[in-house]
């Protein structure tokens, strides 16, 4: 049973696996410290990992996640952007960059 989804970011993970839950798609997480001890960090390697109960719904639930993600992609896209010249971050009513003037690409 390989892993399906992983992902440093926690947040994401638990979201697709909100959506995997919400398809009844059966799954589990592993590597998961959210119970664990108060100010434990936990390794790099230890985020929490998505592993499908049966392989038979990798392709819907690759599905899933494939529109989750592109959905982030358009959410970010549409917010904040980051100054190409400057790394200044913008916000999304600014045409132009507020710190060196460059246009918006
Ligand atoms: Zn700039």
């Amino acid at each position: 049973m390989p892993v399906f989804y992983y992902d440093a970011q926690v947040f994401k993970v638990y979201q697709v696996k909100q959506l995997l839950d919400d398809a009844h798609i059966p799954c589990l997480v592993k590597n998961d410290f959210a119970q664990g001890a108060v100010g434990e960090i936990a390794p790099l390697d230890s985020a929490p990992e998505i592993w499908l109960v049966d392989e038979q719904w990798r392709p819907k639930a690759q599905q899933l996640v494939d529109n989750f993600l592109a959905e982030l992609q358009s959410a970010s896209d549409a917010g904040d952007w980051v100054c190409g010249e400057c790394q200044t971050d913008n916000e999304a009513s600014f045409g132009i960059c507020w710190s060196c003037q460059s246009g918006r690409e």
